[in-house]
């Protein structure tokens, strides 16, 4: 029975989408559940029993699969099957965030990881597999352990009835973070605590305790992430200023305001508070620049509100408290290579022609953090695309290109300079489309398209649909095209790069029930936030996703610019 329903709605199917689909095929898609996964148990985030229909969402709404070309059934149904019953994305995240951790831009374990990446892509029989440079930096920042404990200094009474110092109280551990690039400790460096004087005559009360203390700087006085790291960096450029002025005579010591002279009372460093209990790490102003012979010499952490709380209730009370900050914090002179590692599966009909797919490997470096959702998680997905694509034996009329971005985080370097490369040769008109995996955990949702490419993106990414299933919210994780009127030039990610040059560069829409703002830039940026059936959809949705638009009639239509009507 269910093979001649299977037999006519496949006749059906075929007729209305001029794709000939295999029976094989369609039992392979797992219709039935575990007869498709070979009486394996279905994993999770695998869908037990898929629509007999294949279907497009678009604007939310299921629809037909658009009648174009796409890649060979029977390779889909492959491709589906080894997402759905062999997939390793976790593997690969394990690999990239617990074996090597943080990936900084110019770091060793950054480094580290791109020959990993390479080897894998290698391994994996794919074509021109390199590490491509796309510029040096000045100084490799390699962050070593971090720590931070609060201790109560208290006075006990001897028989004399003499005081002394009393055996110190370790409070707690302590959260923290310095912006990258930055100076740490020579060795656990411990001091009393001192709040920021407000004023001259506070100054004067306390200088003479200054040597050797941490001043406890007064809460943030914006929001977030942003606001945080400005105000860090503000710091920072405001007491090297103050250096520079002194250093040519234009300013006295105690002609600057406070926060510049504590930076020659020889303090050991400066405690900032974050306005929750995260951490943000960002980088110095001036990395770019730095002289490895000249970082500036001072030492801001930021730790937690609820460690500033700790402090300075103590503090308030009268108490005495006191940090020993240990930052390993490793300068390494340059100028050093940086690289985005690339490799393809080359076309067989038009291999100069490109799609690629892609995801920063950079991550922030903060105490704590593995890189994982930011962007561990892309470049899983992205790593697992390529892993199914090969093993399954794909093989796209136009060449599939795999990009693991660099110096993202610092401003999408790495990617603007390969577009650049790009225009040098005359290569962008061959580019289809760059398709970057940038938002944490949650599965490829959705995607922005323009009213010219809405078909060619629901054809291409329609086999996904249905297939996966997010276990938690009781839904399908299907992959919405939206329509939009441009897709603009900017954005926060690698795609913006492509975009500015005309090329379409899309987002992928990432949705689910993570919050990624929790793990982003901060010290819970760390494997367990990992959504395992999420990442399993969103590598098997770009491996379709890669190999159908590498297989379509033409490359995808690009955004026609309004010629500006210049003003009458
Ligand atoms: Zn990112």
């Amino acid at each position: 029975m269910l093979n001649s329903v299977l037999r006519s709605s496949a006749a059906a199917i075929a007729a209305r989408s001029g794709v000939v689909f295999s029976i094989a095929g369609l039992l392979a898609s797992g219709v039935v559940g575990c007869a498709a996964s070979g009486g394996k148990p279905v994993p999770a985030g695998v869908h037990k029993t898929v629509d007999q229909q294949p279907f497009a969402v678009v604007n939310a709404v299921k629809v037909p699969v658009p009648e174009i070309r796409m890649g060979n059934p029977a390779t889909i149904e492959r491709i589906l099957h080894e997402g759905k019953y062999n997939n390793q994305v976790m593997d690969q995240l394990r690999h990239l965030t617990v074996e090597i951790g943080p990936r900084l831009t110019g770091s060793t374990r950054n480094y580290e990881s791109r020959l990993w990446v390479a080897e894998q892509f290698k391994a994996w029989g794919m074509s021109n597999v390199r590490l491509e440079k796309w510029g040096t930096i000045p100084v490799r920042f390699d962050r070593g352990p971090s720590s931070g404990k609060i201790y109560l200094t208290t006075e006990k009474r001897n028989e004399d009835g003499s005081t002394s110092p009393a055996e110190p109280i370790m409070l707690r551990e302590m959260e923290l973070t310095t912006l990258s690039w930055a100076k740490g400790t020579d060795g656990p460096q411990r001091g009393p605590v001192i709040k920021m004087p407000e004023d001259d005559s506070q100054y004067a009360q306390i200088k003479d305790k200054l040597k050797g203390a941490w001043i406890l700087m007064d809460r943030p006085s914006r929001e977030g992430m942003r606001g945080l790291r400005w105000q860090l960096g503000d710091d920072y450029r405001r007491r090297a200023d103050a250096r520079q002025r002194l250093a040519e005579g234009t300013k006295k010591i105690e002609e600057l305001p406070i926060l510049e002279r504590l930076a020659f009372d020889g303090v050991a460093g400066y405690i900032t508070a974050s306005r929750d209990e995260r951490v943000w790490t960002g980088a110095i102003p001036g990395w770019r620049e730095l002289d490895p012979a000249n970082v500036p010499p001072d030492v801001h952490v930021q730790v937690r509100m609820s460690d500033y709380d700790c402090l300075n209730s103590r503090l308030a009370d009268g108490e005495s408290v006191e940090v020993e900050i240990n930052l390993e914090n490793k300068f390494i002179p340059g100028p050093i290579e940086c690289f985005n590692v690339i490799a393809e599966i080359p076309g067989t009909e038009k291999p100069d022609e490109v799609v690629i797919f892609s995801a920063h490997l950079d991550s922030w470096d903060g105490p704590g953090s593995q890189g994982c959702t930011d962007n561990g998680t892309g470049s899983a997905s992205m790593i697992e695309a390529a892993r199914i694509l090969t093993s399954v034996g794909a093989k796209p009329a136009r060449t599939i290109r795999f990009v693991l971005w660099d110096g993202e985080e610092q401003g999408l370097l790495g990617s603007a300079e390969y577009v650049d490369h790009l225009k040098k040769t005359g290569e962008l008109d061959n580019v289809s489309a760059c398709f970057v995996d940038d938002g944490g955990t949650n599965y490829q949702g959705g995607a922005p398209a323009l009213p010219s490419q809405v078909d060619m993106l629901a054809a291409a990414t329609a086999p996904v649909n249905g297939h996966f299933y997010d276990t938690a919210d009781d839904k399908p994780l299907n992959v919405n095209v939206r329509t939009v009127e441009t897709l603009g030039t900017g954005g926060g990610s690698d795609h913006a790069s492509f975009n500015r040059v005309g090329v379409p560069g899309f987002y992928w829409d990432e949705r689910g029930r993570a919050d990624y703002g929790y793990g982003w830039h901060t010290q819970f940026d760390r494997i367990d936030l990992a959504i395992p059936e999420y990442l399993m959809q969103s590598a098997t949705c770009s491996a379709i996703t890669a190999y159908n638009l590498a297989c379509a009639p033409g490359l995808l239509p690009r955004e026609v610019k309004e010629e500006k009507q210049a003003a009458p």
